[in-house]
């Protein structure tokens, strides 16, 4: 597979950076405990099950101090629709106590301080610290991965090797927003089972060797050239909705 260029990626970042300007997490927050909290139950679940059930959750605990009050049986209560939700109750009890007696009941801004966290992986502190605290950082979670190696940007046997790749190709001026780009392409647009090429603003400079598309069209490609009146996807508006950017 031949490497990105840096024009490419800078084209590629480009356009997604167009499709949706000011990206946002789909996880529903109000504050970084929230969004700990919220990140914390998405491990292995959606973030669509996760906002079914944490605005109950956040009207009775939006402080670790009110996540221990609240405690365990209580939590499993209004986190039982989500997977793993037994470990994750316990996990929020857990972080909750450490932030009180460690951290003044605050997030801490440091990624060893949130690794330390029971139930806090490098992926949900670098989620934590990209969206919460403006970091640079780029979360690696399993539309990333795909993203990221089926397009050839940065290709990795796990999510670290993806995550360091990715953090050696992104302009410095896409770092901030990557993560979310990167996701939101792989959720909505690159999806697992059906990606959809020729929707996608990126077709073109995507490496995949297996894109979909018209009949026509995707022999063309295996035959590497183009059918007459059949072009590549071309850069185009997604779509999909712009989300609107959420208040800070
Ligand atoms: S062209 Fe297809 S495989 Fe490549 S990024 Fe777009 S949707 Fe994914």
């Amino acid at each position: 597979m031949r490497a990105f260029s840096k024009r490419e990626v800078r084209e590629l970042y480009r356009r997604l950076a167009e499709t949706r300007p000011i990206p946002q997490t789909e996880l529903e927050f109000v504050s970084p405990f929230t969004l700990l909290v919220a990140v914390v139950l998405s491990a292995q679940a959606t973030d669509a099950s996760v906002n079914k059930a944490t605005p109950a959750l956040f009207a009775l605990a939006d402080t670790p101090k009110k996540m221990l009050a609240l405690g365990e049986e209580r939590i499993i209560e209004l986190i039982r629709t989500i997977g793993l939700f037994r470990t994750k109750a316990k996990n929020l009890i857990a972080l909750s106590r450490i932030l009180v007696e460690r951290h003044g009941g605050t997030v801490p801004h440091d990624r060893a301080a949130l690794e330390a966290l029971p139930g806090v992986g490098r992926k949900t502190a670098n989620v934590v610290l990209n969206v919460a605290f403006g970091e640079p950082t780029i979360a690696v979670d399993t539309h990333i991965f795909r993203v990221a190696n089926r397009t050839g940007l940065a290709a990795g046997k796990t999510p670290l090797a993806v995550e360091t790749a990715l953090e050696a190709v992104t302009p410095v001026e896409y770092k901030r927003y990557a993560h979310h780009w990167l996701i939101l392409h792989g959720r909505y647009v690159c999806q697992a089972r059906k990606p959809d090429c020729p929707d996608c603003v990126v077709a073109d400079l995507c490496r995949y060797g297996a894109k979909t598309g018209p009949a026509e069209l995707v022999a063309a490609r295996a035959g590497g050239r183009a059918p007459t009146g059949l072009s590549e996807p071309a850069a185009k508006p997604a779509s999909r909705p712009v989300r609107s950017p959420r208040p800070a």
